[in-house]
């Protein structure tokens, strides 16, 4: 086995040099500011990668990242990136993309603890044990599907709840919350709700347990890829357009 990584340097100056070929300034541009319009806030998995799955170039995106995609509000890492995005770089999107196959969600939903990983995952936890038997009803693929969208529906909620989001809604700034995910199956996406733009339509939310139970098919298997939803008030369960 190599001690060095020569083989990633060497594609590293391939990418450098495909680059700058089509667009000489590219590196320069991106030396002097960066201006992205969007935060993501997604799951650590190596096959979900943001610039990557939206078609974005170096600059266009400002990412967060961790293990099945949570706002946890103690976490200083998410609440500088989020701080950062909202009040320095202004963005004007926070998309919060899990995908499906999450392999935290199969840990939450497992009955192994006792690693680091299942602190983390308590949320995830916490949410299946309380409707264990509405989830343990489903099929397997379907209860892991089902938890894979609610637990995004959950830290977008968990986002809007934060005095950073608040804050920034309260001084009238334009900053809209998604809900996404991905399928590592056929590389698309598809748009979960909830969108919320203010703290009125927060509080207007169908609270999280209400979702749970709504009866409710996974949206990869009725649903074409970003179908259009109620305005985030579905939890993915009703024929979309
Ligand atoms: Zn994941």
């Amino acid at each position: 086995m190599s001690r060095t990584l020569d083989h990633l340097l060497d594609r590293n100056v391939a990418w450098a040099d495909a680059k700058t070929r089509h667009d000489p300034e590219f590196f320069r541009r991106m030396e002097a500011q960066q201006t992205p319009h969007y935060l993501w806030i997604g799951c650590s998995d190596s096959r979900v990668t943001a610039n990557d799955v939206l078609g974005l170039d170096p600059g266009e995106v400002f990412v967060h990242r961790n293990i099945a995609n949570i706002v946890h509000t103690s976490d200083l890492n998410i609440l500088s990136v989020l701080a950062f995005a909202v009040e320095h770089l202004r963005v004007q999107h926070v998309i919060v993309c899990g995908h499906y196959n999450c392999g935290g969600i199969v840990r939450a939903l497992s009955d192994e603890r006792g690693a680091m990983l299942d602190h983390w995952l308590q949320p995830v936890t916490v949410l299946y044990r309380k409707h264990r038997a509405v989830f343990d009803a489903m099929a397997p693929h379907v209860r892991l599907d089902r938890l894979c969208e609610l637990n995004i529906e959950m830290q977008v909620r968990r986002l809007a709840a934060t005095p950073i989001i608040e804050n920034a809604w309260a001084r009238g700034q334009e900053l809209h919350l998604h809900g996404w995910i991905y399928a590592i199956g056929d590389g698309l996406i598809r748009d979960l709700g909830p969108h919320l733009s203010s703290i009125s339509e927060r509080d207007n939310l169908r609270a999280l347990d209400e979702c749970v139970l709504a009866p409710s098919t996974p949206v990869i298997r009725a649903h074409r890829p970003a179908a259009s939803c109620c305005g985030g008030q579905c939890g993915g369960g009703h024929d979309a357009g």
